[in-house]
């Protein structure tokens, strides 16, 4: 029993966001940020006080000062409804439900953003590990981070922050 349970934390550990994975770097994505119709959307620059006055208190440590959400926590991990993920901070389209799997992290799981330049990567070398950041290009909004452990067809998994989104359901 306990060597179960052992074995399920370890899985857990592997599957988590916080896992660092050999083998992925930054890709730069070109391109402007646009919206679902086809406009560019102009780049948001706030300041911090301006983001602190807007943001609920968890959404301004995610977005802004790149924290996470813990585990099981958000929103969305486990919403299946369709529909389109926006920015929680400056309504970027940024995922769409189609993209979405069950990943069994306990955050929202996506293979592929909805339109490539609405989402960039960084490099973060943060608490010792090597891992992708994956960023709003719009606000600079701290999402997730992406890892090369995905499905099908992309082979990427984007673990986000539910609270870095908003979900609009499309029936
Ligand atoms: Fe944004």
């Amino acid at each position: 029993m306990f060597r179960l349970f052992s074995l399920m934390l370890a899985m857990f550990a592997f599957m988590s966001c916080n896992q660092a994975q050999p083998g992925y770097e930054a890709r730069a994505v070109s391109g402007p940020v646009l919206s679902l119709e086809g406009d560019t959307l102009e780049h948001v620059e706030k300041t911090k006080s301006e983001w602190k006055a807007e943001l609920s208190p968890l959404a301004f440590k995610v977005l802004r000062e790149k924290g996470t959400e813990r585990a099981f926590t958000g929103e969305y991990w486990d919403n299946k409804k369709k529909g389109i993920y926006y920015c929680a901070g400056c309504g970027a389209p940024l995922f769409s439900s189609t993209t979405k799997y069950r990943s069994g992290t306990g955050w929202p799981s996506f293979y592929e953003p909805i339109i490539t330049g609405n989402v960039k990567e960084e490099n973060d070398t943060s608490y010792g590990m090597n891992r992708v950041e994956v960023v709003c290009a719009r606000c600079d909004g701290h999402l997730g981070h992406v890892f090369p452990d995905g499905p099908e067809p992309t082979g990427l998994r984007y673990c986000l922050n539910s609270v870095s989104l908003k979900f609009e359901e499309k029936k």
